[in-house]
């Protein structure tokens, strides 16, 4: 299962999601789990590829 890597706009938190192709295409993008907000934007993956680590 992908994980897709998620920043917010409304107040920069920085999350990741895991969830089929299938599911992302139904629910779209996620809210923020801190402020709640839909003002997320995906990370690109390139972009995710460099900072991803073990948290
Ligand atoms: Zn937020």
């Amino acid at each position: 299962m992908p994980t897709y890597e998620y920043a917010c706009s409304n107040c920069g938190e920085r999350f990741e999601k895991m969830m089929t192709i299938s599911e992302r295409q139904r629910q779209g993008a996620p809210r923020c789990p801190k402020c709640k907000s839909k003002k997320v934007e995906q990370v690109p993956a390139a972009f995710q590829a460099v900072t991803a680590k073990k948290t």
